[in-house]
Formats: structure tokens, C-alpha cells, sequence
């Protein structure tokens, strides 16, 4: 080792012996620390056991349902009238929330749950503050029907096919801290959201019916394996992201234009290239951008995991700068979101 390191590295490895030591000399032995690990998994198994059932003992917890042919009946105090009463489904972690005032500290002691097991993954009821809240965790997308009477939440679980002739699930990419690009202070986020909420509008409007869920509609960023989820487990039609692209320096280039990604491994009738196509023509038709073409993709783990044909959509180039005048103005934002809404009824009339 050079001996210019050994002098600063010396003091560095002392200090840290010295805080360790320290931090050490204040801390419970390792027996104390033991014994506080295991009180605190007693307590957590013993709150956990009360209020948590996985599907194999889901059976045991629900009792017969008398004349009623609902999947699912849910006790609620009697007093809890529809206004009291919310109902969450939470598409993106398949998760539905039946909250409730008055929860009973062990609601199984007081009230039941009865009906069929299927497409519950498990189930739990907890307090959170004075409310009670049974939260379903289902093994697909589902839209529930609810029936609120007396004392009784009554729910079915259904395939959104049933309901829709399509379903497509837009991505935003990115978001929260993850910023994606960024140039002049502008976040790729942003710009992405901005065009899934414009083409949400469009889709809020058509006639057709397609159902839509969106990864996201705010500034949240939901996990990479969350988003795919979301396609996989919606057996959605089509699976599109929404991005923008960077020079690989990050400066400002004359690089412009759209391309769109695809899974080369997809080799199906409706193909996840043929899709990225229809997306590049109709995004480059209705904006007048840069055709600058297709790309494989399966690197990306949003790609290559998704079991529905999937694009993933780089509107353009925020490091050129006439590009990013426009993706940052509504108008273009605007153009953008219907050449998707386009792309989306071209697959359709092909056959996705
Ligand atoms: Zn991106």
C-alpha cells in the first residue's frame, strides 16, 4: 500500500474501531438483543395468527352461506349504513378494502365471513383506528359487484372480460423519486404522466368499450413487477409504456424523434413487434415526429416478463431541445395521447 494511503486509511480504520466500540458499549448484549427478538416475534405471531388467513385455512374460517349464492358475504355491524361504509379496490395490488366504523378488536369472535374461497389469496382484518378493515388479497384482476344491506356486505368477484370487449393496461413510467430523464429541470416523470392522464381523457370519452387501468395516475411509483402485474393479471389485450428519451451523454444533440420497444422472444400471432409498429406509425402520424423505429426490448424487465403483447412507447428525445418545447406543451401532449388512442383501435381492428 502506498504510503499516502496508509495515512489518511490509518485514522479512518481507528475512528470506526472507536464509534464501534462505543456504540457497542451502549448496546444490549447479544443475549439481551436475543431475548428482544424473540418477545417481539411472539408478539407480531400472536397478532398475526388472530387477524390472518391464508387460502388453505380460508375454508375452515368461512362459514356456510344460508340461501344466499353470493361468493362472499361480509358481517358488518348493523349499524353501519352505506354512507359509513367505504369499498376500495385497489387494481394495481389486487387488494380490496371493506372499512368499516366500530371494528371489533376480534371480529372474528363477533361477526363471519361466508362464502366460496376462490380467487381469494388470503385475508385479513385489522383495526386501524376506530374502523375495522377486512382487506381481500385476490389472485387476479377482478371487478367486484357489491351489495350493501343490513349488517352484510354481499360481493362477487368478475373477470373484467365478462364486463369489457377489451382491456388495455398505460404505464407511465417512472415516477415519484424515480425522476427518469431530466433536462433543464424538466422529469421524464412528469412529461409521461402528463400524456397517460391526456389519453385517459380520450379513453373517459369513447364509445368503445375498452376498460382501461392505468400503473399509475399521480406521482407514484409503483414497483417494475407491480406494472407488468397489472397486464399479467388483467390477461390485458395490450400492454403500453410510456417514456421519453435521453442522448446517452444526457447533453443536448440533434438526436430526435419516436421509437418504441418491443419483445423479440414474443414470436405469437398478435406479436409484440407488429404492436410496436402500429404504435410508431400512429404516434409519428399524429405528432409529425421523427420515425426513428423499433428496438428490442427484453432487457427491460417490464418487457420481457409481460405475458400480453406489450410497446414500450419513447415519445421522443427530451435532449433536443425543439423536441422538449414540445412534449413539455399540452398540445403536443395532446397529439401524442391520440396517436396511442389511435394505436390502441388499429390493434383492435387487427385482431389484439
Ligand atoms: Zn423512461
Amino acid at each position: 500500500m502506498d504510503e499516502k494511503v496508509l495515512k489518511i486509511v490509518t485514522p479512518i480504520i481507528a475512528l470506526l474501531t472507536v464509534v464501534f466500540f462505543a456504540t457497542f458499549r451502549f448496546m444490549p448484549t447479544i443475549h439481551e438483543r436475543y431475548a428482544l427478538v424473540v418477545e417481539k416475534r411472539e408478539k407480531l405471531f400472536e397478532s398475526w395468527d388472530a387477524y390472518t388467513v391464508v387460502q388453505e385455512n380460508l375454508d375452515e374460517i368461512l362459514v356456510e352461506a344460508e340461501g344466499k349464492d353470493t361468493q362472499l358475504n361480509i358481517e358488518i355491524p348493523a349499524d353501519v349504513g352505506e354512507d359509513s361504509l367505504s369499498i376500495e379496490n385497489d387494481y394495481l395490488t389486487q387488494s380490496v378494502y371493506v372499512r368499516f366504523p366500530g371494528g371489533a378488536d376480534d371480529y372474528f369472535s363477533d361477526y363471519g365471513i361466508s362464502g366460496s374461497s376462490d380467487h381469494i389469496k388470503s385475508l385479513f382484518y385489522y383495526k386501524d383506528g376506530d374502523d375495522g378493515v377486512i382487506e381481500l388479497n385476490l389472485d387476479h384482476v377482478y371487478e367486484i359487484r357489491t351489495e350493501v344491506t343490513e349488517g352484510n356486505v354481499a360481493m362477487e368477484f368478475i373477470d373484467p372480460h365478462e364486463l369489457y370487449d377489451k382491456i388495455v393496461v398505460v404505464d407511465a413510467g417512472h415516477g415519484s423519486r424515480a425522476a427518469g430523464a431530466t433536462k433543464k429541470g424538466i422529469m421524464e416523470k412528469e412529461i409521461n404522466l402528463q400524456i397517460a392522464l391526456q389519453l385517459k381523457k380520450i379513453f373517459d370519452e369513447s364509445e368503445e368499450n375498452i376498460k382501461v387501468y392505468y400503473t399509475r395516475t399521480e406521482d407514484t411509483n409503483p414497483t417494475f413487477k407491480q406494472r407488468v402485474d397489472l397486464a399479467n393479471l388483467s390477461d390485458a389485450d395490450l400492454f403500453i409504456s410510456i417514456h421519453n428519451n435521453s442522448s446517452q451523454s444526457g447533453n443536448f444533440t440533434s438526436l430526435s424523434g419516436t421509437q418504441v420497444l418491443y419483445s423479440q422472444s414474443d414470436d405469437s400471432e398478435y406479436s409484440s413487434k407488429r404492436l410496436a409498429q402500429i404504435c410508431l406509425d400512429n404516434v409519428t402520424d399524429a405528432t409529425g415526429s421523427n420515425k426513428r423505429g423499433l428496438m428490442k426490448g427484453d432487457d427491460i424487465y417490464i418487457i420481457r416478463s409481460s405475458e400480453v403483447p406489450v410497446a414500450l412507447i419513447e415519445v421522443g428525445f427530451m435532449t433536443n431541445r425543439e423536441e422538449l418545447d414540445n412534449l413539455i406543451s399540452e398540445e403536443y401532449q395532446c397529439k401524442v395521447a391520440q396517436g396511442i388512442y389511435n394505436a390502441v383501435l388499429t390493434a383492435f381492428e387487427e385482431g389484439y
